[in-house]
């Protein structure tokens, strides 16, 4: 659109916006009452053809966004130069550090949380997705297949639980059917091979629930599942087993950009001097590229609750399912023949790319998720839940499943999605500034185009440094992770020999999910290790079952504690400000 039909179009939505163009993109800027007016100007100006993307500063009256910040203040990394330094420790900065040590880089990644996975990262339903849903052309597209057909191979490299059942969307009349059939032909075009459509016998073998209204759905056969936080755990994991370097509760604050070049980074640690820079900074993305004078776009948070459910319910879905994205409203479906060709036509053109149909899963873990929605709000730390979310969340997935009941719930949680105004990934080489590297906009797809997107990176920095210094090979790189032994795993005889050789292993502090002493303690002497209860629970799982910890708490805040000789009051839950006990009494 152009500028002078935008800024008519946008000043009957509120007279304060005012729309210009700069630097290739079109900014908006002004005060509005509400923050749905804020984001219908964002969309509104999004103009691919014209602009790299929309900025989008329009002010909410009375909101202002606060970035959690991590309470520590000190001068370890004062004066630090490295060769890349990545900020963000989601999975795609943990895969993209990880991958950087593939040559001979210094690599220092630094995460404002007490934790890697303190975002989205840990907040997600965990699926490995196919890519149908994404347009050609598309980045999410080209790095989801891409990352879709790594997984397998990265997760048994990492030692991550990763399953390969499939997706399963069903339709409920015979337009829909004839839509998925067109999104099983379209699918080859765009790099996804193995779908299918099917009739509700032919899926009933591979998903036993389809529910009674279905008359078939689409199968796509490279769906898969993993568990997103251990993963990008174990990408941390394995980075700094390889030599890079993780600062946790470590926030950028600043830049200073000179000649085109990030020269400085300052920290609530002290100023970094890195040869180069990666944004893989989730929700605060633009901030961060704004510090780097390469913001070409604007993150608007989405957030989506997922709903976990016991393991006695993990029989009611055995793949990832839900009903159809194509949803046709009564005002859509006026003026379209009823005939099922016209009405399927209307749905693959306006069917919703922000939700793909998976609504029901089943995890690595056995557990049932189910969720999430998928709701635009300003703030983009706020992960709170809403019991009518919840509800509205289980009574939308009982038309799959009429079986779900909130009897079964054992938690919940929110994660805020990243998507740009252009709802497209912006994985680039900085456009203004040289030494930046963008990895921003990652929304879903992002779990699964994760270790794509790093691969992508990686080649484009060490290109960059090459013109600098000499970038080696890492001859000692491997990609394998060191494993501590995961009792559930094991035969009995060989839980009885480790038990003999370290009695730890056989004291049993999860009862819930039967976490043992000795794998908490190795958890806490791992290659990244933290000391709280959360990292913890991510990686070995003590609380995560039916309890949440009610009974285990105290023990395993004891074995931190111990471990890390800290006095048992000091130990946390997450970050270093969320105490669990007061004091002695
Ligand atoms: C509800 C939900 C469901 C989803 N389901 C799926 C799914 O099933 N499959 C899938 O493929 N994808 C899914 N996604 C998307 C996926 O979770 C994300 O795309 C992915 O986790 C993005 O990872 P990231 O590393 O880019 O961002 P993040 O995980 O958000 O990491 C960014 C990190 O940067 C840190 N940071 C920010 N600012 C600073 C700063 N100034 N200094 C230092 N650190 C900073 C943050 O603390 C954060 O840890 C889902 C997302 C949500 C919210």
């Amino acid at each position: 659109m152009k500028l002078e039909r935008l800024q008519r179009e946008l000043r009957k939505l509120d007279a304060s916006i005012v729309a210009s163009e700069r630097d290739g993109c079109i900014l908006l800027e002004g005060e509005v009452e509400d923050y749905a007016t804020a984001f219908a100007a964002g969309k509104l100006a999004v103009d691919k053809k014209r602009y790299l993307g929309v900025l989008n500063d329009i002010t909410v009256k009375g909101f202002e966004q606060k970035i959690v910040l991590p309470a520590e203040n000190d001068s370890s990394l004062e004066g630090m130069e490295c060769d890349v330094l990545v900020i963000g420790g989601g999975i795609t900065g943990c895969a993209i550090a990880r991958e950087l040590r593939r040559h001979e880089l210094s690599v220092l990644l630094v995460e404002k949380g007490a934790d890697v996975a303190s975002g989205q990262s840990s907040r997600n339903g965990g699926v490995v997705h196919v890519g149908v849903n994404f347009s050609k052309g598309s980045q999410k597209l080209r790095y989801c297949v891409r990352g879709n057909a790594m997984y397998r191979k990265l997760a048994h490299e990492l030692h991550v639980p990763y399953e390969n059942k499939g997706q399963v969307t069903f339709a409920r009349t015979k337009a829909e059917m004839l839509a998925l059939e067109y999104v099983h032909r379209t699918a080859l075009d765009k790099g996804v091979v193995d779908t299918k459509v099917m009739g509700r016998d032919e899926l009933r073998k591979i998903e036993p629930s389809v529910p009674d209204w279905s008359v078939g759905g689409l199968f796509m056969g490279t769906g898969g599942i993993t568990s997103p936080y251990l993963m990008t755990i174990a990408l941390a994991e394995n980075a700094v087993e390889n030599g890079a370097t993780v600062a946790l509760n470590t926030a950028v604050l600043d830049m200073k950009v000179e000649g085109g070049l990030v020269v400085e980074v300052s920290t609530n640690r002290g100023t970094i001097r890195p040869k180069a820079v990666v944004n893989a900074a989730g929700v605060h993305a633009d901030v961060i590229a704004q510090m780097a004078d390469d913001r070409t776009f604007t993150i608007h948070p989405r957030v989506g609750t997922n709903v976990v459910m016991d393991k006695k319910a993990g029989w009611m879905v055995n793949t990832s399912m839900g009903k159809t994205p194509f949803t046709l409203t009564p005002q859509q479906l006026e003026g379209i023949p009823s005939d099922p060709i016209s009405q399927a036509k209307a749905m693959v053109k306006t069917a919703s790319s922000h939700t793909k149909g998976i609504a029901l899963i089943h995890t690595v873990d056995g557990n049932m998720l189910v969720g999430p929605n998928a709701d635009e709000v300003p703030d983009r730390e706020d992960v709170s839940t809403d019991r009518a979310v919840v509800e509205k969340i289980l009574a939308s997935q009982q038309e799959v499943q009429p079986a779900v009941s909130a009897s079964d719930i054992i938690a919940y949680f929110t994660g805020v999605r990243s998507p740009t105004y252009e709802e497209d990934f912006v994985v680039r080489p900085g456009i203004r500034t040289r030494n930046v590297f963008e990895a921003a906009g990652i929304q879903s797809p992002g779990l699964t185009a994760a270790p794509a997107i790093a691969v992508d990176i990686a080649m484009w920095v060490r290109e960059y440094l090459l013109g600098m210094m000499d970038v080696k090979k890492n001859e000692n790189f491997n990609p394998v992770r060191h494993v501590a032994p995961v009792l559930s795993e094991l035969s009995l005889e060989e839980r009885n020999q480790l038990i003999h050789d370290n009695p730890d292993y056989g004291e049993i502090v999860c009862r819930c999910e039967e976490i043992s002493k000795g794998e908490i303690l190795d958890a806490l002497r791992s290659p990244l290790p933290v000391y709280s209860v959360d990292a913890i629970k991510r990686r070995c799982r003590p609380g995560m079952g039916r309890c949440q910890g009610a009974f285990c708490l105290p023990t395993v805040m004891r074995i931190i504690a111990d471990e890390a000789g800290m006095p048992y009051e000091d130990v946390v839950k997450g970050s270093s400000d969320s105490r669990i006990v007061l004091g002695k009494k």
